[in-house]
């Protein structure tokens, strides 16, 4: 309780964000933007499933096995840490693989190990964890309908199909890697198929999830409007 001319006022609230969308829609750049803006924690769900694709791919796990992949996953930390920025570094086992995260063998093989209900309840646990004191942002693919069903505010971001493989090529060279525009955009719409279409958490946009479209919007112009909407629920 804070005190106002002596008179005692609510704290304000501090909100759970929930962001989801299709893969190179924007979300973890907008929301990365919205909790440094908030000052609020920023955790990037995808990461933590990368990681642990990463980690089984290292290791030789089949990712096809959902027995294997969990108990890997039992004996498994992943750290996310806030830097600069609010830019995410990620620890596997107490080692940084940040820059390996988004190689195409990790990009072909995430949403294998996504797809595993045992897999995504492990994960949501620790997910749900984080967003318990609130002040959080998360993004994702069902952090509106599963992780956060009750989260104050969802966002669900789309764009083109076109827009989101010129995205993903900026990033992979900038990792160093040539990927041709049009092999990128058929690896995003497989991977997008995987996400919707499986049968536990599917990529889905929540009921009371506000729409936006980033195809032709800069992230200024969409981090406006996400905050704006934000804000009618903060003090
Ligand atoms: O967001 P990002 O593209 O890094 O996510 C990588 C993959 O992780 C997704 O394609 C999806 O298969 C999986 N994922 C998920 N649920 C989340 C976050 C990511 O299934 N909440």
């Amino acid at each position: 309780m804070a005190l106002l001319n002596g008179r005692a006022t609510m704290p304000c609230k501090r909100l759970v964000i929930a962001f989801d969308g299709p893969a190179g829609a924007g979300k973890s750049t907008v929301a990365r933007l919205t909790a440094k803006e908030l000052g609020y924690l920023y955790l990037d769900t995808g990461a933590m499933y990368r990681a642990l694709a990463l980690k089984a791919l290292t290791q030789g796990v089949d990712l096809r096995d959902q027995e294997q992949l969990s108990a890997l996953l039992g004996k498994t930390a992943i750290e996310l840490e806030q830097g600069r920025d609010h830019v995410l570094r990620v620890y596997l086992d107490g080692r940084e693989v940040s820059d390996l995260l988004r190689t195409p063998e990790v990009n072909a093989s995430v949403s294998l190990v996504a797809e595993f209900p045992d897999i995504r309840s492990e994960m949501v646990m620790r997910q749900r964890a984080v967003a318990k004191r609130g002040g959080v942002v998360m993004d994702g693919r069902d952090i509106g309908t599963v992780v956060l069903p009750d989260a104050d505010v969802k966002f669900f971001l789309t764009a083109s199909l076109r827009a989101r493989a010129q995205r993903r090529q900026i990033d992979l060279k900038a990792l160093g890697y040539e990927v041709d525009l049009a092999q990128l955009a058929a690896d995003i719409e497989h991977r997008d198929a995987l996400d919707s279409s499986r049968a536990h958490s599917p990529l889905r946009q929540a009921d009371d999830a506000v729409l936006v479209d980033t195809t032709e919007a800069g992230v200024e112009a969409v981090l406006e409007r996400i905050l704006r909407e934000c804000r009618k629920h903060v003090c």
